[in-house]
């Protein structure tokens, strides 16, 4: 567990990502989501856009009865993000997920409502404590920073983006700067949706032997490097108990500078023009 960026709470530093749920079988989805919890990956990531809602609603029967434990995450679509659609998206996001305030919003990724507006809403839900935070996500260095100016200090309490070992873009200058405004970095798509290096690369063969030392599987070696700073976070999506399992396994395993050296060299980071997005 560590500090969500500004906030007074602790989070795991792996969570549950829920995109797709609706495609999964329903019964397993659910019964890999309660696991997640009992295994402690109690931070849940959805947004009203995942299944047209049929997601939220989903993790409403995972968390039902349980909702003290999870540190819950939903996010709003750009195109409802004006001050009061805002507000009208966070109560049907409640009303889905079957509970009275989620522990973070984020606007899902920067859109035509100027953020004053998005920002004002995040601030009303808060003072109305149907939400404890607010964040943002997709945003590059210089949308974060504006974001940062207008919410104040201490507000943005996260920045979702993509980030898995063949996508580091957000190791150049992001997470630097995520470091110094104190906003947690959460990364989205750390199994590089559905496209998990090959045993047969470099890096894949790098993963197998530091996992091997370890007794562990290449994709906890994978989660380990990716939440191995105290601001990062990650989101693996999983509709098997199994996959849930062996992710949680990833919380307890500690890499070595050496071992966290050799994933580095085998998985370069390479700088993009623009923010990569999924
Ligand atoms: P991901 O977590 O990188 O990969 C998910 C895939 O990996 C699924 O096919 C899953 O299979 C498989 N998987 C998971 N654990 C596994 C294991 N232990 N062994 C083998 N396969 C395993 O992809 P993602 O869903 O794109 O990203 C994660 C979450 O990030 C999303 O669900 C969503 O919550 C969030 N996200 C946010 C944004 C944004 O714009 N903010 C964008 C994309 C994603 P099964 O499902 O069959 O278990």
């Amino acid at each position: 567990m560590k500090r969500f960026g500004p906030l007074d709470v602790k989070v795991p530093a792996v969570g549950q990502g829920t995109w797709n749920l609706e495609q999964d079988d329903r019964g397993e989805a659910i019964a890999a989501l309660r696991r997640g919890l009992d295994l402690g990956l109690t931070h849940v990531d959805t947004a009203e856009m995942y299944g047209n809602g049929e997601v939220e609603e989903m993790v409403a029967e995972a968390i039902a009865g349980r909702r003290d434990e999870v540190f819950l995450v939903s996010k709003v679509l750009p195109g409802n993000a004006s001050r009061n659609g805002a507000i009208a998206a966070c109560e049907r996001s409640l009303k889905r997920l079957r509970t009275d305030r989620l522990d973070c919003y984020l606007l899902h990724w920067p859109g035509h409502h100027p953020l004053e507006e998005t920002l004002a809403g995040f601030e009303d839900l808060r003072s109305k404590g149907s939400i404890r935070s607010y964040g943002v996500s997709n945003f590059d260095e210089a949308l974060l920073q504006r974001a940062v100016a207008i919410a104040g200090e201490g507000r943005i309490a996260c920045n979702q983006v993509l980030y898995h070992l063949e996508e580091r873009h957000a190791d150049a200058a992001l997470l630097p700067l995520c470091e110094k405004l104190g906003v947690a970095l959460v990364g989205y798509s750390p199994f590089g949706s559905g496209s998990f290096p090959s045993a047969q690369t470099r890096g894949g063969r790098a993963l197998a032997e530091v996992a091997r030392a370890h007794g562990a599987t290449a994709r906890q070696v994978a989660l380990a490097f990716l939440i191995r700073r105290p601001s990062l976070f990650a989101i693996p999506k999983s509709a098997r108990v199994s996959h849930t399992e062996e992710n949680a396994g990833a919380l307890k395993l500690r890499l070595s500078e050496a071992e966290l050296a050799k994933i580095d060299a085998a998985f370069p980071v390479r700088r993009r023009r623009e923010l990569p997005t999924l």
